[in-house]
């Protein structure tokens, strides 16, 4: 699997990246978990407008969805005439009516489905292309997930946003690349089931015994390098900061 880093601000852009947004290819297939505020523009980088297979939206948080809006414009308004079939959109119970609500003026009620073929995703395991994917409920104030992609023998774990979930811990049992929020800042922040801390998110990858622990999801008011440092103090892998742009092989 090859995952690039579209997007890994969090909560709101910064002046180097947009938010929550990460494209994962294997087979010739391309899977986009969360698109935030930024990430259409920033995907352009990385591949065409209607070069993705499907979509996944941890939670419903306008930082990790909101350019579904902009991207119901290109697919259903396509410059040339057409209009996109639909591409497979995994996320949260009422899914389409957040994002209609968001846009405010599609055509209909059900425009969004012409050009999105939403499913609703649950605790569970399921294909997507040629992934497995595994999803938990994690520890946020609206319905979140965490996700497990699982391709020839490898996986990617993402947190999505969360606190201290024992789920998560769970989904990124052994994991190879954990790309895990870290969105707090130890000894400053400290609010249950809202975002992790840099040690927490160690903790976590710790505990799960992931072999690799990217951190992600941090603010533009948050210091990053006192969560990397925090990280590391509780998880003895490599641990790094994601980075906009950047691709690991996994
Ligand atoms: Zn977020
Ligand atoms: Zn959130």
């Amino acid at each position: 699997m090859k995952l690039t880093v579209v997007g890994c601000s969090g909560s709101f852009p910064s002046v180097e990246s947009a938010c929550s947004s990460y494209l994962l290819e294997a087979d010739g297939f391309r899977l986009l978990l969360d698109m935030g505020n930024g990430a259409l523009g920033e995907l352009q980088r990385h591949c065409g407008l209607y070069d993705l297979d499907a979509i996944f939206l941890s939670h419903l948080h306008a930082d990790h969805c909101i350019d579904m809006c902009a991207y119901f414009v290109a697919r259903y308004y396509r410059h040339d005439g057409g209009r996109c079939d639909p591409i497979p959109v995994y996320g949260p119970e009422g899914t389409e009516h957040r994002l209609t609500t968001a846009y405010a003026d599609t055509p209909s009620a059900s425009s969004m489905s012409e050009v999105f073929d939403f499913h609703t995703v649950k605790p569970s395991t399921f294909d997507i292309g040629p992934f497995t994917v595994h999803t938990e409920r994690v520890a946020h104030p609206v319905e979140a997930y965490g996700i497990r992609v699982e391709h020839g023998g490898r996986s990617l774990t993402y947190s999505g946003d969360t606190g201290v979930s024992p789920a998560l811990d769970g989904l990124a049992r052994d994991t190879d690349l954990f790309l895990c929020e870290a969105a707090f800042t130890h000894g400053k922040e400290d609010i249950p089931d809202l975002h992790l801390n840099g040690r927490e998110a160690g903790e976590s990858a710790a505990r799960a015994g992931a072999r690799r622990l990217v951190l992600t999801h941090i603010p533009p008011w948050t210091d990053p390098q006192i969560n990397l440092r925090d990280a590391r103090t509780a998880f003895s892998g490599p641990v790094e900061l994601a980075v906009p742009r950047r691709t690991y092989e996994i």
